[in-house]
């Protein structure tokens, strides 16, 4: 029977202990906005509209994944979960525990549950510290927790992400990208937190490195019952872990399905153009869609009725002047299209 460490108290509690039935995220209506040009006298003379009202809730044991280019909100979408960084307005709600109703010591309670992998396995280790130090920073909290249990529990956790025990007396410097990032991983899991939002965690590793890195997630996700949000503009990357997926473009969920709709049944122009772009080295098997063109419009002045009109091929007067609502088109599968209520690519 599976047992887990209650970062909040520090107890081990035994995983059937805490099942429940409630989703471990929910968001509702999520809104953030960042001002440009204001003071505490003078009102912004703009705004920065990163995630504009997106909703969705993450199972236990559930990998969703967050794809979009660059600048579409994924990364600030993932700091406001994190409670990193607070909301403009909507709603996160952890294991039923909505974030704005909790005072300082139950949101660090709840923090110590989640935890983050980051994009850059080199910044993101402190280059003065050793491995053990790395690893054990959030132990230092429980405080009957003796310095040889800890490096009892550092070095089991270096094994099982692929290093060996004696590597925690070296630094960061003495390791590849990969090592590093596989030592950030065990840092991730040291309090055995119940989800873990990982930042573009392999994108700036070589391509047979991030295999390994991506299998060493799926297994840990097994091992410890993790729930992931993972936060990718690779969409090879994304369909090959995740169990649902989400589509963001300038601030908003614009398609959200269970992988297999993604992969076969994708029906937003954008999620379309997206795996258009990925490389196809079969031209047999290449798609008949055109990759999408021109920029991501500014999310300072974003486009009026749908965002996506500016590049979508299909875009009408309707799409110019009123915003499609993200609606369900079969079980489970929801997106924001004009085309695709009441009518699909086939009719154009
Ligand atoms: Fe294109 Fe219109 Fe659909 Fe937007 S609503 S993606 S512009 S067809």
């Amino acid at each position: 029977m599976a047992s887990v460490l209650d970062a909040g108290s520090g107890i081990i509690r035994k995983r059937e202990d805490i099942m429940i039935e409630t989703p471990l995220i929910e968001v509702h209506d999520l809104v953030k906005y960042f001002p440009l040009g204001g003071s505490l006298l003078k009102k912004p003379h703009s705004w920065v509209k990163a995630v504009n009202g997106v909703s969705f809730k993450v199972e236990k044991g559930e990998t969703f994944g967050v794809v979009g280019e660059s600048g579409c909100g994924k990364t600030t979408l993932g700091r406001l979960i994190l409670g990193l960084i607070s909301p403009s307005s909507g709603r996160i709600e952890f294991d039923g525990k909505d974030f704005s109703t909790l005072n300082n010591t139950e949101m660090r309670s709840v923090r110590r549950r989640m935890q983050i992998i980051f994009q850059d396995p080199y910044s993101s280790l402190d280059p003065r510290m050793k491995v053990f130090s790395i690893i054990t920073e959030p132990m230092r909290s429980i405080k009957d927790l003796s310095r040889n249990s800890r490096r009892e529990l550092a070095a089991d956790l270096l094994k099982r992400v692929g290093l060996r025990p004696e590597d925690l007396d070296k630094y960061p410097h003495e390791f590849s990208g990969g090592q590093r990032q596989r030592i950030g991983i065990a840092r991730s899991i040291c309090m055995r937190p119940e989800l873990i939002v990982a930042d573009e965690p392999v994108s700036s590793l070589d391509v047979s490195i991030q295999a390994q890195v991506i299998n060493l997630m799926a297994k840990l996700r097994e091992d410890y019952n993790l729930s992931y949000i993972f936060i990718s503009h690779d969409l090879r990357v994304v369909n090959y872990l995740c169990n649902k997926i989400a589509v963001m473009y300038l601030g908003a969920i614009v398609e959200l399905a269970p992988k297999h709709c993604f992969t076969t049944i994708a029906r937003h122009p954008y999620t379309r153009a997206l795996l258009e772009s990925v490389p196809q080295p079969n031209p047999h098997q290449r798609g008949k869609l055109s990759p999408m063109e021109g920029d991501v419009s500014s999310p300072i002045n974003l486009p009026s009725g749908c965002t996506f009109h500016t590049r979508c091929h299909y875009a009408t007067d309707k799409c110019r002047k009123i915003a499609p609502p993200l609606l369900q088109v079969e079980p489970g599968h929801y997106v924001a299209c004009w085309l695709n209520q009441g009518r699909g690519f086939e009719d154009y």
